[in-house]
């Protein structure tokens, strides 16, 4: 199996330190907010990669964190912990925050066919671990302190930089007013931060009251559960310049030597090709799309359109796409299940074989998709395709064996598109303003896009289709 990565740039032959077993390191969610669906292709990502090495006879010894202490509002030392603002916000404590998120996050990943790693572990249940490690970089000389923080001086580490391919001079000439003129270096990042006052979480350290840094937690609990060298790290590509460069640094000035194989980095999610923002409106969770209509599965066949080291433009006309396909694969599906048996059974194995040299072929998924659709295409129906289907899916994850539901059989147009609500909500507001010339030019929008809206009663309403002539 090949697998590209990010250090070296390029395909490598994936081969386990030991054995059979892969050892495997995930960075999870920051668990103070429901996660979006730009995140789940990350993880979905991973799953992939997980599925795909069981199937190539790997056991998988996986760990997952939860953050939920230590993520500044930048992805570096500035601004205030992520958990803490939540928690101000919401007036919960950062513990009621974290459970909170953690159970939408596992919700979340269970309907999308995502396997739990075998390990969840949450950085608060490891601060001795994070302490003792921040404790030995200083002693080794890699950590200084200041009025607020300890800082790894990165001026210790020559490596600095190798994964991303980041150029500190240039970056050092472009670098904007330092805001912490106590750190030796632009780049050089927080291992542990002095608390504030308006800090909730705090623990006692040689430094005071006080807590870890976001980087320092994936590599103490990585060492912890898979020992100074493990096999692979995955991520986001927005964790390479700075979080997986620092874990690297922390990691490797301990160790003294390379603490992993592979990075393997999934790429971003675009929202009709801009990104993701609040104030664009167009941040969706899982949650969202269901209440339009869609399922998690749909989404997860969405995803798996494109290679996870390619750019993937979500647009509600291709989530719909990917409904119909999915549909057209289950239907399409029972059909060769309950086609009689006893007809000579077709020769899959040239499927099979292609199918296998994609998923080897750092998981070209898309390649894979395309494999079992002219497999379910092509030839006779003959319950020996339901069967090889089902075993592909152990890698794509889609419950390919599910029924149809009924409703999903109906024409694409079934799915309300979000632009249509989205006009249908802001015509309830215009009656509920009693602004009827508002919402009458806003019904008049809606059936020109081929829908009609039926007022019930209480102010609400239904939106259907138009019947088809
Ligand atoms: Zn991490």
């Amino acid at each position: 199996m090949k697998l590209y990565n990010t250090l070296t740039r390029q395909k490598e032959e994936f081969q386990p330190l030991k054995g059979k077993t892969v050892s495997m390191y995930s960075c999870g969610p920051t668990v103070y907010n429901y996660a979006h669906i730009g995140n789940m292709r990350t993880y979905i990502f991973m799953d992939i990669l997980r599925r795909a090495l069981k199937r190539n006879g790997y056991t998988l010894k996986g760990v997952m964190n939860i953050t939920d202490v230590g993520h500044l509002l930048s992805d570096g030392d500035e601004g205030e912990d992520k958990l803490n603002k939540a928690a101000r916000e919401q007036k919960k404590s950062p513990a009621e925050i974290a459970a909170f998120y953690t159970e939408a996050f596992m919700a979340d990943i269970e309907k999308l066919n995502i396997g739990k790693p075998e390990l969840i572990a949450k950085a608060t249940d490891h601060i001795g671990e994070m302490l003792e490690f921040v404790v030995k970089l200083c002693e080794k000389g890699y950590g200084y302190e200041t009025a607020d923080g300890i800082y790894f001086d990165i001026s210790r580490f020559p490596g600095y930089g190798k994964l991303s391919g980041i150029n500190l001079e240039e970056q050092r000439a472009g670098a904007r007013v330092e805001v912490n003129p106590q750190k030796r270096n632009p780049a050089d990042f927080a291992l542990w931060k002095k608390a504030a006052p308006e800090h909730i979480m705090r623990w006692d350290s040689p430094w005071g009251p006080s807590y870890p840094g976001w980087h320092i937690e994936c590599s103490a609990m990585s060492r912890k559960y898979l020992g100074p060298l493990f096999d692979i790290h995955t991520g986001g590509v927005d964790h390479i310049p700075i979080h997986h460069e620092n874990e690297i640094a922390q990691s490797e000035a301990l160790e003294g030597k390379k603490t992993v194989n592979f990075w393997v980095h999934g790429e971003f999610m675009m929202v009709d090709n801009g990104k993701m923002s609040k104030s664009l409106g167009n941040v969706y969770t899982i949650s969202d799309l269901e209440g339009m209509g869609y399922s998690a599965l749909d989404f997860r066949y969405f995803c798996l359109n494109a290679h996870y080291r390619k750019k993937l433009n979500f647009t509600f006309e291709g989530l719909t796409g990917a409904k119909t396909a999915l549909c057209n694969l289950r239907t399409a599906l029972q059909a060769h299940k309950a086609a009689p048996a006893a007809a000579p059974a077709p020769d899959l194995s040239g499927y099979q074989k292609d199918f296998a040299e994609a998923v080897g072929d750092d998981l070209n998924i898309p390649y894979a998709l395309g494999v079992l659709w002219t497999m379910v295409k092509e030839g006779k129906k003959h319950p020996a395709v339901y069967a090889a289907a089902s075993e592909m899916d152990t890698v794509f994850g889609l419950s390919l064996d599910r029924l149809p539901p009924a409703e999903e059989k109906k024409s694409r147009s079934a799915v309300i598109p979000a632009e249509i609500l989205r006009l249908a909500e802001q015509r309830r507001q215009a009656r509920l303003n009693k602004d009827y010339k508002a919402s009458d030019s806003l019904r008049a929008e809606i059936e020109a896009a081929g829908y009609a809206v039926i007022d019930k009663p209480g102010n609400e309403y239904e939106i259907q289709p138009k019947a088809e002539k």
